[in-house]
């Protein structure tokens, strides 16, 4: 954790005409703090740098954060101690993220705080910098590409047909384990006409040959995650299967061809989109077409229909078109990617060609 990302909240802190900010949520306070623990709230500005926690974090915290961080102990409800980290000047603006912060919590808040501190709505700073790795981030994540290719390789030694969907999702666990990370999230293996479903979970059902199998899986290492989607086959496949195979990796080859700084999410989705729409399947890919990864799975920027943000140098993103075809069968292809100065950088090392597994 460096001080250079509290800096960088002290100044989006200060273009919004705020005093301080109010960061909470986990992610948040471990992102700009560097505290890996659950309850704990930090005060930024330019003349502020509080961190809060109760008695149960204080000797981690004295471990964890850093970053010129004033450490105090407040009670185990936090929101009484806020106004005591405030600096003495009134009026006072005090930002408040409103994506974490419930009303219930704001009326209270508001009313601890009392005369002359005003609560103003400033949600997405800190999720925005987040958007932009450091090269210690970035380092994690590729060792967290590294370890889910490495375990998913191992796993695929062992075949896909005849075994249950969840036992290859548990191997796949347990070999991502072996290697001191956890699964960023439940690992999807979906077989034949359970691909259809983009987010399937695993059944006890034997994968047969012939069909596609959609394995979507990540690691987490030190807190950042990885995410990538294969769609494998298990033999020979109906013409159709394969079709839809090469117009879903055609349109994910130019999304991710679009990836550099300088368009909007938008922009990058509506490429990779126009190729399955111009090929009738339009209707069969019914999510957004990536998202940025970190600390967690889903996070800044969004490669959708939504996604107003210009990509910028050193986020991270995937890019997954997907076509699904009820009662029949799924394909997505996903690779993880850090976007550089002039394209991107793949992290995903697991060619993208429909490769047949036994
Ligand atoms: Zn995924
Ligand atoms: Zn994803």
């Amino acid at each position: 954790m460096s001080a250079a990302r509290v800096d960088a909240v002290a100044e989006k802190v200060a273009e919004r005409e705020l005093d301080a900010l109010l960061v909470s949520g986990e992610v948040n306070v471990r992102w700009a703090t560097g505290f890996t623990g659950t309850n704990a709230l930090a005060v930024v500005g330019k003349d502020v740098r509080v961190f809060l926690t109760d008695f149960r974090y204080v000797e981690q915290a004295e471990e964890e954060v850093d970053g010129g961080f004033d450490r105090r102990r407040g009670e185990r409800d936090l929101l009484g101690d806020v106004r005591g980290a405030l600096p003495d000047r009134r009026p006072l603006r005090l930002g408040f993220d409103d994506a974490q912060v419930s009303v219930r919590t704001h009326a209270r808040l508001d009313e601890q705080l009392g005369e002359g501190i005003e609560l103003v709505a400033a949600g997405g700073i800190v999720e925005d910098l987040r958007g932009v790795k450091d090269p210690e981030e970035l380092g994690l994540v590729r060792t967290a590409a590294r370890i889910s290719d490495e375990a998913l390789r191992e796993v695929l030694d062992g075949g896909l047909a005849g075994r249950t969907e969840r036992e290859v999702a548990r191997a796949l666990e347990n070999a991502i384990r072996d290697r001191d990370a956890e699964p960023s999230f439940p690992s999807i293996v979906a077989a034949g006409p359970h691909g259809a479903l983009p987010h399937a979970e695993p059944r006890d059902v034997a994968i047969p040959e012939g069909t596609l199998v959609v394995v979507d899986w990540g690691a987490r290492y030190h807190g950042y995650c990885s995410d990538c989607t294969r769609t494998f086959a298990t033999g020979e496949l109906d013409g159709e299967a394969g079709e839809v195979y090469d117009l879903v990796l055609r349109a994910q080859r130019a999304g991710l061809e679009a990836v550099r700084p300088g368009p909007a999410g938008k922009e990058v989705d509506a490429l990779a989109r126009e190729i399955i729409v111009e090929a009738g399947h339009g209707d069969a890919f019914g999510h957004g077409l990536g998202h940025g990864v970190g600390l967690e799975v889903h996070e800044a920027p969004t490669l959708s229909k939504r996604g107003e943000h210009r990509l910028a140098a050193h986020n991270v993103v995937t890019v997954e078109p997907g076509v699904y075809l009820p009662g029949r069968f799924g394909v997505r292809i996903e690779d993880l990617a850090i976007v550089t100065e002039d394209g991107t950088e793949v992290l995903s090392s697991f060619a993208k060609e429909l490769t047949v597994v036994g």
